[in-house]
């Protein structure tokens, strides 16, 4: 325990965490980040999608993007007290190249794993790549071996839970919103979108947050990865 105590301290002996002071700089795909910060591994009702990443510093970003996650999950737990969020990668405290993402660099990139139905979590592991291995139908449904041994050990098949994640990312714009920010785009695979549109929300969301059109370089359909709009200097 003390070791662990120490390596989460070890970001803040090594970077001098200063929130009050964080600066984005540039744009997604090419910019940097100054004195990011880092969401908790896990609250109430969300968690980190892989503590040896948080511990590698893979999850620092601006703080208001930081403050809009944690506040987003926040009102959350009061709305949808039944459902667990993870997160995913957002990027390391200096910003900058974050392979193997193209974007993630100057802190308002910020990966979703998807929440699942029937109190399922994603399963998230080295064998999978901490999730980002996971693979879904157009249905939704999780296929492959980890749908298979989730089926098996709860006698549940793993469907993404769509109203879920309509609610989380309507929540991040508007907690974004307060902080003076916004969701610049959101990235998930276009099949999955169409069901998401025919969600409670699906029309608002649509109409409030923008998404990509066509397919990206990866598929998008175990997470999806926010870009935030917030105020950054041009350059460093
Ligand atoms: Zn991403």
């Amino acid at each position: 325990m003390p070791l662990i105590a120490f390596l989460i301290a070890l970001p803040l002996i090594i970077f001098g965490m200063q929130p009050e002071k964080s600066q984005c700089f540039g744009q997604t795909n090419k910019g940097a980040l100054q004195y990011g910060d880092r969401p908790d591994f896990f609250g109430p009702n969300y968690g980190s999608y892989c503590h040896i990443c948080v511990l590698a510093l893979r999850t620092f970003g601006h703080a208001p993007v930081i403050r809009t996650l944690e506040a987003a999950y926040a009102r959350l737990e009061k709305s949808h007290p039944e459902t667990y969020f993870l997160y995913g990668e957002i990027g390391f405290p200096w910003g900058g190249r974050f392979p193997p993402h193209r974007t993630h660099r100057n802190g308002l990139s910020v990966d979703f794993m998807v929440p699942l139905k029937d109190g399922l979590i994603l399963p998230s592991h080295m064998g999978n790549r901490f999730g980002y291995d996971v693979s879904f139908d157009d249905q939704g449904r999780m296929i492959g071996d980890e749908a298979s041994y989730l089926y098996a050990r709860h006698n549940k098949v793993a469907k993404i839970d769509f109203e879920a994640t309509a609610i989380h990312l309507l929540a991040l714009e508007a907690e974004a919103r307060k902080r003076g920010g916004r969701i610049a785009r959101v990235f998930f695979a276009p099949g999955l979108q169409k069901i998401l549109r025919k969600t409670s929300q699906g029309k608002t969301l649509f109409q409030k947050i923008a998404f990509n059109k066509r397919p990206s370089w990866v598929r998008h359909d175990d997470h999806y990865h926010v870009d935030f709009s917030f105020p950054c200097t041009p350059k460093r």
